[in-house]
Order: structure tokens, then C-alpha cells, then sequence
């Protein structure tokens, strides 16, 4: 089972509502499909969304990278294409240079082609016996706190209750936003997105100003690289801290861990590289009795589809899954491998 071609094509999704955070406006996802055909008639698919603000990956930089890579995994079997994919050599050969998006998208390709060859949804693959039920939240975008409420108690009216809410720089539209939506919303979990948005004192009167209300958690309050804050807003806080920007690596999710300076970790397959790498952050998290969230990008259907088949492999460590891109989607996709019903996720395997 050889590699024979590896195509890309580059696909766009209307949104329903502009989604909006401390550091981008989105109307459109916009994604790369990669797809690596093999001799047997195979066919492997794996995505890569345009985010540059986050991963410094453009549409064209994925394309680039994928295209520089081609001669490297052409003519070999998925395995060693996988392997090859993510062997840790320190030269400036191209496989070591490509962007972690890139990367992502053909390691899923690569695992898709493999575990169709054994017969096996990727679940299985992945390690889990059976499909399990999945929860995801959906994202609040940020906006005035009146605009805010109402889009919460719509999303908890239609079954999605797990309100990732998205908080910008000013924490005095950022506490009363949290305050509204505990009071109005009780039943709702409220997941507190800042973006890298405050400063560590502002995310301390934050913490103080809320004390009365239900969090679950905060993620990512201050800048990715300013760990010792991140670490005084922890020890100060009885809300979990979740790390999201500061972790895109395995070396960086042990720093943080090591050093206390957040309580869980928000994994990406954009961010670290692919289901692969993923797996090494989620076993270090679990032997180190660490939970985790396994998020995403705005991404498009066919990367949404293996995060949650990994999301059910790893059902123990993740506690919260950040997968609601297709409910934001303007008409829901039919490439999907999993049924929406608000925030409940049910697997319902390939057509
Ligand atoms: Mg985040």
C-alpha cells in the first residue's frame, strides 16, 4: 500500500454569525483539504484552517508547506509516511520546516489511510471500544453584554448550555457580561475565554468581582508567553486556569505542568501537529493527573470529525471538548461522521 498522489484543494464555509474574539473577526472558515491517494484506491483526507493570527499559518503557507513536503512521503506506505512526517531530525530538511497546521492536516490523512486499511473507525485506532456520547460547548463571540445575554440564552434554549464565552480587554464589559449571564442563566457552565487579553491584575479583580458566580474555568488570561502570571493568577484563583495559547507543544504543556502555572491544558491538533502529537500531550496530562480540553480552530468538517474520534479514545482525560465549530456553520455539513443535536454529539460513522 503505496502513497501514489497527495492533492490539496482549498474550501470555504459561510458562517452563521461572525464569530469574534479578543483577537480576530471570522465570517468565512477557510481551509486547506489535503488528500493522499494510495495504489490499493485509498483515499485519506486531513484539513488545515487558515489562522494566522494564532498559528501563523495562512492558506498559502499550508499549501507551500504540504507541497514542499510531497516528494518526502510520495511512494511510501502511510506508516512510514507518518513516521517520516514526524521524525524529530534537527536540520533544515522540509519536513522539519512546515507549520504545525500543515503537519496536522496530513497526519490525520496518513491515520485515516491507515485505519481504513485495518477496517477500523479511527476510535478504534485511537484505542476506545466503543463510540461514546460527547458534549461540546459552543462559543459566545464577544460583543456587547446586552448582544452577549441574548445570544447565551438563545444558545441555552436550543441545547447548548456550555457557553464558551468570549471576553475581550476590558474587564469592566468582561465582569458584567459573566455577572448577566450567571444571574439570567444558572443552569449554563460558563467556559471564561480571555485571549490573552488582560493583565495579571485585571484578571485578579476579574476573579475577586465573580466570586459569586458558577465558573468553570478560565482560559488563557494573559499573554501565551507571560507564564509567571499565568502562574500568580492560579495560585490566586479557586476557578481552574486553563492554558490554550501558552501550549502548543508537549515541551511547552510539561512547563506548564512542572511549574504549576496553569491547572489544565487546552490541546489543538492545529497547534501541536496532528492526532500524534495530541496523543503524547494526552498521556503525559493522564500520567500526570492532569485533565484537559481537546479544542479546535474554526475548522472544517473533516478535522472536526477526528478530533471527535480522539475525543472518544480519550474520554477520561478530557473534560471538556471545544468542538462546535459545525453549529456555527450556516447550513450543517454532510461530510460530518456525527450528529449535532444541540451540544450533544452522537456518532453515526460514514455514510
Ligand atoms: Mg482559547
Amino acid at each position: 500500500m503505496k502513497i501514489i498522489n497527495i492533492q490539496t484543494e482549498v474550501k470555504h464555509i459561510p458562517l452563521k454569525t461572525p464569530f469574534i474574539t479578543a483577537l480576530r473577526r471570522v465570517e468565512n472558515i477557510e481551509f486547506v483539504r489535503v488528500s493522499i491517494t494510495c495504489k490499493n484506491g485509498l483515499v485519506g483526507i486531513g484539513e488545515a484552517p487558515a489562522t494566522k493570527a494564532i498559528t501563523g499559518e495562512g492558506i498559502e503557507d499550508i499549501l507551500d508547506s504540504i507541497e514542499s513536503v510531497k516528494s518526502t512521503l510520495n511512494h511510501h506506505s502511510p506508516q512510514n509516511a507518518l513516521e517520516r512526517l514526524h521524525e524529530n531530525r534537527q536540520t533544515d530538511h522540509p519536513i522539519c520546516l512546515i507549520g504545525n497546521s500543515a503537519r496536522a492536516s496530513l497526519d490525520m490523512a496518513l491515520l485515516s489511510l491507515i485505519a481504513q486499511s485495518e477496517n477500523m473507525p479511527l476510535y478504534q485506532y485511537f484505542g476506545a471500544e466503543d463510540a461514546v456520547h460527547l458534549q461540546t460547548d459552543v462559543t459566545i463571540s464577544l460583543n456587547t453584554p446586552q448582544v452577549m445575554l441574548e445570544d447565551a440564552r438563545a444558545a441555552c434554549e436550543n441545547n447548548m448550555d456550555i457557553l464558551k464565552v468570549k471576553l475581550g480587554a476590558d474587564i469592566k464589559h468582561a465582569i458584567e457580561v459573566i455577572q448577566s449571564i450567571s444571574k439570567e442563566l444558572p443552569a449554563a457552565k460558563i467556559l471564561v475565554d480571555a485571549n490573552q487579553a488582560w493583565s495579571v491584575q485585571n484578571c485578579l479583580h476579574f476573579i475577586d468581582k465573580v466570586k459569586d458566580c458558577e465558573i468553570e474555568l478560565i482560559e488563557q488570561p494573559v499573554i501565551a508567553g507571560d507564564l509567571e502570571g499565568l502562574k500568580i493568577i492560579t495560585e490566586y484563583s479557586d476557578i481552574p486556569i486553563l492554558a490554550d495559547e501558552a501550549v502548543f507543544t508537549l515541551e511547552d504543556a510539561q512547563k506548564v505542568i512542572e511549574t504549576a502555572s496553569a491547572d489544565m491544558i487546552n490541546i489543538k491538533l492545529m497547534k501541536c501537529g496532528g492526532v500524534i502529537k495530541a496523543i503524547e500531550i494526552l498521556e503525559y496530562c493522564k500520567s500526570n493527573n492532569v485533565t484537559c480540553m481537546l479544542g479546535s480552530m474554526l475548522e472544517g468538517p473533516t478535522s472536526i470529525n477526528i478530533a471527535l474520534h480522539l475525543a472518544m479514545a480519550y474520554s477520561d482525560v478530557i473534560k471538556y471538548i471545544d468542538l462546535d465549530s459545525p453549529l456555527l456553520y450556516k447550513e450543517m455539513s454532510d461530510e460530518l461522521e456525527f450528529i449535532f443535536e444541540g451540544k450533544d454529539i452522537e456518532y453515526i460513522g460514514k455514510d
